[in-house]
């Protein structure tokens, strides 16, 4: 069975929200894809699991959520899409980046990321996706989620990711949440979740001994005695929705110049899908058939 699965839910007397997932399964599957090293696959599934999470916070079933993240350290750029249902892809353009290792001992992330930036849009479908841009404050990836949320939604936010490789290089545990408060929340609250989240466990570490993410929210709340109901239940998936047909519209939209230069070459085009590695082979027959069909269009 699938350990992968995140919940959402809030607590009963107090005005905050929580959303906590195990990741482990679909981040193991974006390392896998990208044959991403244990750095790579930290900074990628770390940004995997931010997705999944702010992706389920979507409204509708055909609203995305992207997360780019540019940066002047070695894995350069990272691109992840999420819908609201758990579904999520990532891009990772260098992934194969040595193994970097901070002064706590685990894999640097930051340093992987170096200063830069980080975009979100939201794409609900209804008129331009909204798309906001906050430089990165750590490269940590949660600190820099938290600081979007802080300055572009004024939303205070705590947010946890974690990604755990073995020695082997494969995804042991991933995971992460993320808690709102939202107005008019009393000031107690608001100081015990600063003080529990900060010495709290890492989350890789809570999911190693219990793989459900209710058992995070057990961490965070139980002591308080703060009772919570979970509203939301859903299995996060590495999914890639490319097609032969996309394929082929991305390749209509070519301009004049790069088509002569295809046609000059009179040989296969062979296009990769980023996202899922998966191939699409175009023959010179197909290819004139959709310049013939672009022409016509
Ligand atoms: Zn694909």
């Amino acid at each position: 069975m699938k350990q992968d699965r995140l919940i959402h839910g809030q607590l009963a007397d107090y005005p905050v929200r929580f959303f906590c997932v195990n990741s482990t399964e679909t981040v193991e599957e974006f390392r896998r894809i990208h044959q991403a090293s244990p750095t790579a696959a930290a900074a990628g599934g770390r940004l995997v699991t931010a997705a999944i999470l702010m992706g389920a916070m979507m409204k509708n079933e055909s609203d995305r959520l992207t997360l780019i993240i540019k940066g002047e350290g070695p894995v350069s750029q990272i691109v992840v899409t999420a819908g609201n249902n758990g579904q999520v892809k990532g891009d990772i353009l260098n992934p194969d980046i040595e193994v970097l290792i901070n002064a706590a001992g685990k894999l640097d992330v930051a340093a992987a990321v170096g200063a830069g930036t980080l975009t979100i849009i939201k794409d609900t479908g209804y008129s331009e996706p909204h798309n906001s841009t906050v430089r990165l404050v750590s490269g940590e990836i949660a600190e820099d989620i938290a600081y979007y949320y802080a300055l572009s939604e004024q939303i205070p936010t705590v947010c946890a990711l974690g990604v755990f490789v073995d020695e082997e290089g494969v995804v042991r545990h991933a995971g992460g949440y993320i808690l709102q408060v939202m107005p008019n929340c009393p000031e107690e609250m608001v100081v015990y979740l600063e003080q529990k989240t900060a010495k709290m466990s890492a989350i890789t570490t809570l999911l190693k001994e219990n793989s459900n993410p209710q058992s995070v929210i057990a961490a965070l709340f139980d002591e308080g005695g703060f009772a919570y109901e979970i509203n939301r239940t859903l299995q996060p998936q590495y999914v890639c929705d490319c097609s032969r047909e996309r394929v082929e519209s991305m390749l209509s939209a070519l301009d004049t110049k790069e088509w002569s230069e295809i046609m000059q070459e009179q040989t296969n085009v062979e296009v990769k899908c980023h996202f899922c590695n998966q191939t699409y082979l175009f023959d010179v027959k197909s290819i004139q058939k959709i310049i013939e069909n672009r022409q016509k269009g």
